[in-house]
């Protein structure tokens, strides 16, 4: 018993030490990502829920590993954070999807929006390169009004002076704020009035339940009568099937998004989607 209990003690040492020389090397070619060209931004439509129609798109970060392949967002955005990689990251994201948006909104129209990630990180200590982005914005002749920028409840809980004063210099340039997963963390009500958010996203967890559970439909109904008395508006995020976005239309939400629409796209899709839709 005892040999057993020490090959085991060695199998999960081994394994933690793995681990962690894993994760060591993931910081070291994440650093080497972005000169090389290995970032990408894919974009997913976000529509109107009444008609279908495209408004908005999220942009979400991709990592073409030389050697791994694929890593998702899920793994590679801790370790940015963690290792402060993340500044130059959002850096990146910013200014490519904005310089991305500029350009179809001169092909496709002036409503396009762009919606952006952006880590609790990158707000809790004052950010060199977010200073300079009023001034990307105006020389790409995007206005305040047509950027989102996507917030996770979580970040709020631990929201400090400064995160608030920066949400409050972006409100005046005119960017939208979206408060993501929606749901998720510890919602506390009043921060949506305070910060003066715009949109709550309804998170996939719910959604992805609606069709079946009578809970995750009293939920929803009740997030987005709430949000509504609020002024708020309401994207449901993880829109998978018609039954679902038939709920959700019926309840008023105002904007969907999901794999029902579209998945995330290259440029090259999204332009096709963007066309498609001006013929129509
Ligand atoms: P998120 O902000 O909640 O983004 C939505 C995620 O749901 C995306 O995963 C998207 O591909 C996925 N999704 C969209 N529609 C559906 C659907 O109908 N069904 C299912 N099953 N999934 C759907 P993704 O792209 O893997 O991103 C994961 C997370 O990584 C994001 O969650 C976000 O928190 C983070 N992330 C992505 N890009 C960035 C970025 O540029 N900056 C920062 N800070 N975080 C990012
Ligand atoms: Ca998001
Ligand atoms: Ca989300
Ligand atoms: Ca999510």
């Amino acid at each position: 018993a005892k040999a057993a209990g020490r090959s085991c003690w060695c199998f999960f040492s081994f394994e933690l030490h793995q681990q962690t020389i894993e994760r060591q090397s993931l910081i070291n070619d994440l650093r080497q990502a972005l000169p090389h060209n290995e970032l990408f931004l894919v974009y997913q439509p976000i529509v109107e829920m009444q008609d279908g129609r495209i408004r908005k798109f999220e942009a979400l970060l991709r990592w073409r590993h030389p050697r791994r392949g694929m890593i998702t967002p899920d793994i590679f955005i801790p370790i940015a954070e963690e290792s402060g990689l993340i500044s130059e990251i959002g850096d990146y994201v910013f200014k490519e999807s904005i310089r991305q948006l500029a350009d179809w909104r001169k092909r496709f129209g002036e409503h396009l929006i762009m919606s952006i990630n952006i880590s609790p990180y990158q707000l809790s200590a004052p950010d060199k390169h977010m200073s300079d982005w009023f001034e990307f914005l105006h020389a790409q002749g995007v206005p305040g009004a047509a950027v989102s920028l996507e917030i996770t409840e979580n970040m709020l809980m631990h929201h400090t002076e400064v995160v608030s004063n920066q949400l409050l210099a972006f409100r005046d340039e005119g960017i939208n704020v979206a408060l993501d997963d929606f749901g998720t963390g510890y919602s506390a009500l009043s921060y949506l009035n305070r910060l003066d958010i715009d949109f709550i996203k309804i998170d996939r967890s719910f959604v992805s339940e609606l069709a079946e559970e009578r809970m995750e439909k009293d939920l929803c109904e009740a997030i987005i009568t709430m949000a509504h008395k609020l002024k708020l508006k309401v994207i449901a995020e993880g829109i998978e099937t018609p039954a679902q976005a038939a709920i959700l239309a019926k309840f008023g939400c105002d904007l969907g998004q999901g794999y029902l629409y579209a998945k995330p796209l290259l440029t090259e899709g999204a332009e096709a989607l963007l066309r498609a839709q001006d013929t129509t």
